[in-house]
């Protein structure tokens, strides 16, 4: 069936997936209508850039993308309002208006939202999410005014901040619980090295400390950490992770755990729901990255009327969005055994940089971080992400040199591949794509791999 003229597609939520499922289910389902339902004002942002805008290196128009225009052109209609109730038996939902819709299918991509650590006055007015556009537009306005930020959460989106903060000349302090940086991408080496460049930049850096509370103290704030003393600062920024949104599917009978439960075509267990994005749970995954709530989106699209395209795991890059310093990894550093090849290079020149690769016993590359030096990684992305077998000869030099010229020779065949320096997104072709699908920088930005 492919979707009489009259039938209605909600999709709950604007961001990347709920875009991608309403671009897909155009494209698969020329007549049918569709509409999505979003919290965000002016619907679909460029999330991942919200660092910059904070900054004052983008505008908040550039952080809207081409593809609103695309919207209208391809008759998807927008609705600013919030879900707050869905009926799937009867299939309508109730908006914060209190407006009902009828629908015939349903996409939810509703996202994920700040998780705040259980600290001592983390409700004061003087500590900022960084999630939202809303978030952001709230950082901004004080950040300008402000001399010293103290960020808690040490994964990649607080080593962003602080980066960018502190190139902003903000003083900046960066609390992280565990005992390095980045310990969902980097081990401890690469981490160490990290560390040490952040120090480099003006940027104190407190690892194995926990947040005990937050004392707002006349215009500035005291952070208390255990079993230490205290950071004095202007504000702080908590980036210490993010959680699906979870609220309507749970109150609507469908299938939750850490997320919302989906098949491989994005089905939920609720008849003509489907999920996509940050808010379901895959396979036991989350995926809390943009490319993965873009590709469940596209395949929840088109599925809604037939079940033709199945969502595969991968495993997904991580690049340091920062011109500051260049870090790419890919696979998790806590899978590493003591089967797997280490090959290490560690350039201690005056420019050091550190890659890491982990080689399972069937060859497979599973996990590698470059940090300070990303050249080469996008040949080794590829390898992860199509499974190369990298032989037994080659495994043996223990030389990444060896490894990526092996990628290369296999991969030779393919066109060239294009690297976008804003945010890492990486396109094969002869030539660079026009505007980046992910950030929306232009040409200008790629840089041939
Ligand atoms: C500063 C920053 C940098 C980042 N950098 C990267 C990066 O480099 N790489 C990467 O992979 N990821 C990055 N991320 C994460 C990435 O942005 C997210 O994974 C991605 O945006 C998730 O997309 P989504 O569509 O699933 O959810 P969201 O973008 O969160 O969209 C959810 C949508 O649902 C709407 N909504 C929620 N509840 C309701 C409701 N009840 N009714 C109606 N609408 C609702 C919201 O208003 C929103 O429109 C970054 C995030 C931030 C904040």
């Amino acid at each position: 069936m492919s979707g009489k003229n009259d039938s209605t597609l909600i999709i709950a939520g604007s961001g990347i997936a709920g875009i991608s499922a309403a671009i897909s289910a155009r494209q698969a389902y020329p007549h049918i209508n569709i509409i999505i339902i979003s919290g965000d004002e002016k619907g679909f942002y460029n999330r991942i850039a919200l660092d910059s805008f904070v900054t004052g290196k983008r505008s908040i128009e550039d952080l809207y993308f081409n593809k609103q225009s695309w919207l209208e052109d391809n008759r998807i209609g927008f609705i600013h309002s919030k879900i707050i109730s869905i009926d799937p038996e009867n299939h309508k939902l109730v908006t914060d208006d209190s407006k009902e819709y009828s629908y015939d299918k349903l996409i939810l991509a509703t996202g994920a939202s700040p998780l705040l650590p259980p600290v001592d006055g983390i409700d004061n007015n003087r500590v900022y999410s960084l999630w939202t556009l809303q978030d952001a537009t709230n950082l901004k306005e004080t950040l300008s005014t402000c001399e010293s930020v103290t960020i808690l959460g040490g994964g990649v989106l607080g080593v962003e901040a602080a980066l960018d903060f502190a190139a902003f000349g903000k003083q900046v302090t960066l609390i992280e619980k565990s005992s390095f940086l980045m310990p969902s991408q980097l081990t401890d080496d690469s981490s160490k090295l990290l560390f040490k460049i952040l120090n480099q930049k003006n940027i104190s850096v407190l690892t194995n400390s926990t947040v005990e509370s937050i004392i707002k103290n006349g215009s500035s704030v005291k952070v208390k950490i255990e079993n230490k003393n205290y950071v004095t600062c202007d504000i702080v920024t908590v980036v210490t992770g993010v959680a699906p949104n979870l609220k309507i599917a749970k109150n609507a009978g469908i299938n939750i755990n850490r997320g919302i439960i989906t098949d491989k075509y994005m089905a939920t267990s609720a008849p003509d729901i489907f999920a996509c994005g940050n808010c379901t749970e895959f396979e036991n995954n989350l995926n809390l990255l943009w490319n993965p709530a873009m590709e469940q989106g596209i395949c929840a699209g088109q599925n809604i009327f037939k079940l033709q395209k199945e969502y595969v795991q991968k495993k997904y890059s991580v690049h340091l969005k920062s011109l500051e310093i260049s870090l790419s990894s890919i696979g998790n550093p806590l899978e590493i055994n003591g089967n797997d090849t280490i090959i290490n290079l560690d350039n201690t020149g005056e420019n050091k940089a550190i890659k890491t690769l982990a080689i399972s016993t069937e060859g497979i590359i599973k996990y590698a971080a470059f940090v300070n030096d990303t050249d080469g990684f996008y040949q080794i992305e590829k390898a992860v992400k199509n499974r190369l077998e990298i032989p037994v000869e080659i495994i043996k030099q223990n030389s990444l040199n060896a490894v990526i010229e092996y990628v290369n020779k296999i991969y030779e065949k393919n066109s060239s591949g294009w690297v976008c320096q804003m945010c890492g997104y990486t396109h094969e072709g002869e030539n660079p794509p026009n505007v980046c699908c992910v950030c929306g920088v232009g040409k200008d930005q790629f840089l041939v791999t």
